[in-house]
């Protein structure tokens, strides 16, 4: 390729920087990955916890979309928050009319507690963007309300069935109450046997780890690394940043992505 390649992020606007399109600049950056951004919402946040979320009007998302897609082609998409039943509908028909890898994060809660969905956009996400995703990302909270069933495997299963291609159970909320040392990754496929990851489990509370690893994943997408190994580099990269993590706030720490 005779130019860097791209990302779409679609996703909302954290001030502090730690999670969100941000997030994802950052982490595309640090793989000399240019990113496009729709901006879907945007939120009060500090390192505590998500305060107000605010969605971007519908016509001005479409609006953003049409202006950047009549002109540039990026090289794979990553979603996150989205903010509304509206704006999830409209990624899945940007998603669609894009022929690129699409990872999708999906952002139901925030790690302060804050609900950042509702039942109507979680209905969408599952009818328009599970159906598309080259990978999803769900943590367990998050698989276990995209799916009826309550065994993580099941589960999993249940998304893949939806159409998407693969799925990385993400453990750190379930390590973080557990007092376990470990987190565990876990990615299914439809062919392959599930493939786990163990990380040392870090001391602290982070805030946008879940962007990181998407954001990571998909920069590796875009260069056209195959799936399991962009999943393997981008945990790589997402511990490192979190290893140097920095308590910039009163609460939860911030990746540092570029150093
Ligand atoms: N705000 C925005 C804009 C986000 O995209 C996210 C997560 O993706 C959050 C807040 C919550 O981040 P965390 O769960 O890491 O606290």
């Amino acid at each position: 390729m005779d130019r860097l390649p791209t990302v779409l992020c679609i996703g909302g606007h954290d001030p502090t920087g730690g999670a969100g399109l941000q997030a994802d600049i950052e982490t595309l950056a640090a793989h000399r990955v240019r990113a496009f951004t729709l901006v879907t919402c945007l939120t009060a946040q500090d390192t505590r916890n998500v305060q107000a979320i605010w969605s971007t009007p519908i016509d001005a998302f479409r609006h953003q979309a049409r202006a950047l897609l009549g002109d540039v082609r990026p090289d794979a998409i990553k979603i996150g928050l989205l903010g509304s039943r509206e704006i999830a509908v409209a990624a899945a028909e940007i998603a669609a009319g894009l022929d690129a890898p699409m990872v999708l994060d999906p952002v139901l809660a925030a790690g302060g507690g804050a609900q950042l969905s509702d039942t109507p956009l979680i209905d969408a996400l599952r009818a328009g963007l599970l159906p598309q995703a080259r990978l999803v990302l769900p943590n367990r909270a998050e698989l276990f309300r995209l799916a009826a069933a309550d065994e993580e495997t099941a589960a999993a299963r249940e998304v893949l069935a939806r159409g998407a291609a693969a799925v990385l159970v993400t453990g750190a909320d379930a390590a973080a109450g557990s007092g376990d040392d470990q987190v565990s990754n876990t990615l299914y496929t439809a062919n392959m046997p599930p493939r786990e990851w163990n990380w040392p489990r870090l001391p602290g509370v982070y805030h946008g780890s879940g962007c990181t690893l998407a954001s990571a994943c998909a920069a590796a997408l875009a260069c056209g690394t195959p799936l399991e190994q962009a999943v393997d580099a981008a945990q790589r990269f997402t511990l490192r940043a979190l290893e140097q993590a920095e308590a910039v706030g009163a609460a939860q720490r911030l990746p540092t992505r570029l150093k």
